[in-house]
């Protein structure tokens, strides 16, 4: 379980301008191996909201547990092991564009210190289930965007994280490839148990993978439940805006 309690992250104002609340009070529970998605309009907090998910971002208050574990008091060697339990996908892909698939996918592994031979090995069956076989020795810039985001996926996975955020993962991708990198995030949801959340300001993102869904507005949860309830809800206007139109 994901446990986000009472959520502020306040930006210093650039140029001394005034702070900048991205983040108001968010709380969600988000039971584990769900598909989580989380929506709204362009400066409404998602991207910060998984910053502070991936500790990349240290939140102003409140707390964030995973597994009961509050993560906000983790710090040096406690804080970069706690990291490892949380695999981010990005929507640029950020692969290193000198090294291999294989090479991208072990990366991980070498900062974790694991040996060589448990890297391939592990890395091997993550380019298997991202379906990646054969594309080991080459380079990122020799595949297709929907193949670089494969690779970031089992990068995100190489160190068996309890979580896998992904940030606008298929933004940059066109709608069939958004479908099929999709169906394998539910995939690797279903197989691998991994808890998901997908951060979108695609509606179709919801629809095809999430189990559950919260619309950010500016800074704090508008509303939340799972699709099914907020689709069937007369009250939520996110359960509307995913009705295929014509409904
Ligand atoms: P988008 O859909 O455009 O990606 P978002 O929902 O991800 O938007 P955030 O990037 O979380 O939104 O930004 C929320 C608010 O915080 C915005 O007002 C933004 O300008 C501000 N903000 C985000 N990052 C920073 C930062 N590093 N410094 C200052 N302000 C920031
Ligand atoms: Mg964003």
């Amino acid at each position: 379980m994901i446990v986000v309690d009472n959520l502020v992250k306040t930006y210093p104002g650039a140029g001394g301008a005034g702070e900048v609340a991205a983040l108001r009070g968010v709380s969600l529970n988000i039971p584990d191996g769900e598909i989580f998605g989380v929506v709204g309009p362009s400066g409404s907090g998602k991207s910060t909201l998984l910053r502070c998910l991936n500790l990349l971002e240290k939140p102003t208050s409140g707390r964030i547990l995973l597994g009961g574990d509050d993560l906000s008091t983790f710090s040096g060697a406690d804080l970069r092991s706690a990291r490892r339990r949380i695999g981010t996908v990005f929507q640029q892909f950020n692969l290193l564009h000198s090294r291999t698939v294989l090479r991208n996918i072990e990366l991980p592994l070498e900062l974790a210190g694991l040996g060589k031979d448990e890297r391939r090995t592990r890395a091997s069956s993550l380019i298997d289930l991202v379906g990646l076989s054969g594309k080991e020795k080459s380079y990122p810039s020799q595949l297709s965007g929907g193949q670089q985001q494969r690779v970031g996926i089992a990068r995100a996975l190489a160190a068996e994280p309890e979580v896998l955020l992904c940030d606008e993962a298929t933004s940059a991708l066109d709608p069939d490839t958004t479908d099929q990198v999709l169906d394998l995030v539910a995939e690797v949801n279903r197989t691998l148990g991994v808890t998901v959340v997908v951060i979108t300001h695609e509606l179709g993102v919801l629809r095809r993978i999430c189990t559950s869904a919260a619309r950010l507005e500016a800074g704090r949860i508008a509303e939340t439940g799972r699709i099914t309830d907020l689709i069937a809800s007369p009250d939520s206007a996110l359960g509307a805006a995913m009705l295929p139109v014509g409904d």
